[in-house]
């Protein structure tokens, strides 16, 4: 199913809407919803609202109208229902990936190329659907994503991948972070924070944690949608302990397969990009090896990322 994270509110309980509402935080960037549109929704049958009009609904009552406990319940059971759409990983090195993430601005979403494609992406909130959901077209005939309302959309035919790391990448490569980093400062902080050796004095996320994802672990090919659950995983870990001081953080990187480890080497840049662009009490980040060829593999993963230009 496509909104896997939300299976734990199937029976929500109002200690729990806080837990949601940073898992929305998590999983969605939706722009600010206005009262006349959230109200319009509350209105109708949600038997009869679409996908997206149930997100947007969702976050209104989240946050303007704590006390619809039933109403929330209700969007969540149907937003199960809605099946798995991820796409795989791709296989473009990273620089190709970069490379593509860069031409992106010059490849607009003009309203002709609906009739062309059949799936859209958006790098803004990050949703992969099919072009019939696009409803609103500007003044310049640009389509814009019916979740966000953003013009940072591309389609299939124009051969780009599109799952969550390359996403989540042209998100890095073209917005602020919460904290107004953009991809020249992300680079910068990975550049002078990131070492590649051991330490003693920080927080250890270990090999551990990765267990639980299993799908890492196995031979096949990964989707989007557990490159998402991987750093669902990772973030949840590190917001259980309390980081409202500076901190120092080792990765303890496991050992895997080599397609596997592109993955994993992609998932960490990401990880890291957001986590120095969001927390401002990160200090340094170590990453540990278990042997002398993957501290090389990531090694060189890296000076790609922070020489991209
Ligand atoms: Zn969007």
């Amino acid at each position: 199913m496509k909104y896997w994270y939300l299976e734990k509110y199937k029976h929500i309980k109002v200690t729990e809407l806080n837990l949601l509402k940073n898992d929305l935080k998590f999983f969605f960037c939706i722009k600010k919803i206005t009262k006349k549109e959230g109200e319009a929704l509350l209105l109708i049958d949600i038997n009869l609202l679409k996908e997206e009009e149930l997100i947007i609904l969702l976050h209104y009552i989240i946050y303007y109208k704590k006390s619809s406990l039933n109403k929330i319940v209700l969007i969540i059971n149907k937003l199960l229902e809605i099946p798995d759409n991820s796409m795989p990983t791709t296989d473009y090195t990273l620089s190709e990936m970069l490379e593509e993430i860069k031409n992106l601005s010059g490849n607009r979403p003009y309203k002709e190329k609906i009739q062309n494609n059949n799936i859209a992406a958006c790098y803004n909130c990050l949703n992969v659907f099919y072009v019939d959901k696009i409803s609103y077209i500007n003044k310049r005939n640009i389509c814009l994503c019916p979740f966000c309302k953003s013009t940072n959309l591309y389609f299939d035919n124009d051969y780009i991948p599109m799952n969550y790391y390359f996403l989540k990448l042209a998100k890095l490569y073209y917005k602020q972070t919460p904290l107004g980093c953009n991809f020249k400062n992300i680079q910068k902080l990975l550049k002078n924070f990131v070492f590649f050796k051991e330490t003693s004095e920080s927080i250890v996320l270990n090999t551990k944690i990765f267990k639980n994802t299993k799908a890492l672990s196995s031979n096949k090919k990964v989707t989007s949608f557990e490159e998402e659950k991987l750093l669902y995983t990772y973030y949840n870990v590190l917001n259980n302990y309390d980081l409202t001081y500076n901190f120092n953080l080792t990765i303890e990187v496991p050992s895997l397969e080599d397609k596997n480890k592109f993955t994993f080497g992609i998932f960490l840049i990401v990880f890291l990009a957001e986590s120095f662009g969001e927390n401002p009490y990160l200090k340094k980040v170590f990453l540990s090896f278990k042997t002398a060829g993957d501290s090389i593999f990531y090694k060189k993963l890296f000076k790609t990322f922070i020489t991209f230009s």
